[in-house]
């Protein structure tokens, strides 16, 4: 198993946003964490990566313990991330952007000279022919559509070869056909490389297509977790999720 989540749990002085989550995710697969907003769905992914040290709980990665990591460390390990607000720098290229990630993934000084020259360009052009940008390599990141520069953003989370991609509303602010491509492509790109993932998102369909799994989180808990028809069919989901 890729990933395995025990008894997760965080509480914001008397809120108790996460109440014990526990879940599992092979390499390779992509599991969808969806519920009402406040639900807990960012403070489970925010514990995932580092950035909030759960009160309780465990998080393996391919069996190693990731709880009291720093962010940067658990990066490293093979934890990627792409983030709902753009992260890109609009003056640069999309090809410098790229390039710009691979530097960071650079391991000492001596890495980032060797890597300061053509190698890198080539792996950044590899990286945006994956997703389908390689026309705009010489473009700067600023003047491109909303739907591009995530495009983008995937591969600048590629960079670091994740074993493990961790995506909170990827799709927000897109048209439906761009979230129907952007989720396709990542999907593709999760069983080309055995890479997991994890998403969140508010668009069902997008949900039902590309999951191989779906978690309902509730007020903090796990309600429900299965494939994709079986969690459409669970009466509780409906009456709390999909307000039938
Ligand atoms: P979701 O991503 O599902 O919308 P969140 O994880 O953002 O939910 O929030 C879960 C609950 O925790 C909410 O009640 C939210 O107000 C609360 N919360 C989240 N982050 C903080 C924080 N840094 N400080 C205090 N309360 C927070
Ligand atoms: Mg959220």
């Amino acid at each position: 198993m890729l990933l395995e989540v025990q008894n997760l749990r965080k509480a914001f002085g008397g809120i108790e946003a996460v109440r014990g989550v526990a879940f599992a995710l092979d390499a390779g697969e992509i599991l969808a964490l969806i519920g009402p907003n406040g639900a807990g769905k960012s403070t489970c992914f925010n514990m995932l990566n580092g950035q909030i040290r759960p009160d309780q709980g465990s998080v393996k990665l391919d069996g190693r313990e990731l709880v009291g990591l720093t962010p940067r460390a658990i990066w490293r390990l093979g934890v990627g991330r792409t983030f709902q607000i753009t992260q890109t720098f609009g003056s640069m290229t999309v090809r410098e952007n790229v390039q710009m990630a691979l530097l960071s993934h650079a391991r000492a000084i001596h890495d980032v000279w060797r890597f300061a020259g053509r190698l890198e360009a080539d792996e950044a052009d590899r990286l945006l022919g994956l997703v389908g940008m390689d026309d705009a390599a010489e473009r700067p990141c600023g003047e491109l559509a909303y739907g591009d520069l995530k495009r983008v953003e995937l591969a600048v989370a590629l960079a670091n070869r994740p074993k493990l991609l961790l995506m909170d509303e990827p799709t927000a602010g897109m048209a439906p056909k761009e979230r129907v491509a952007l989720m396709r492509l990542t999907a593709r790109i999760a069983r080309d490389r055995r890479m997991g993932v994890l998403f969140t998102e508010h668009d069902m369909d997008v949900v039902f297509e590309h999951a191989d799994r779906i978690m309902v989180l509730n007020r903090g808990a796990l309600i429900a977790e299965g494939r994709p028809a079986e969690v459409r069919a669970n009466d509780q989901v409906r009456q709390i999720y999909l307000g039938e």
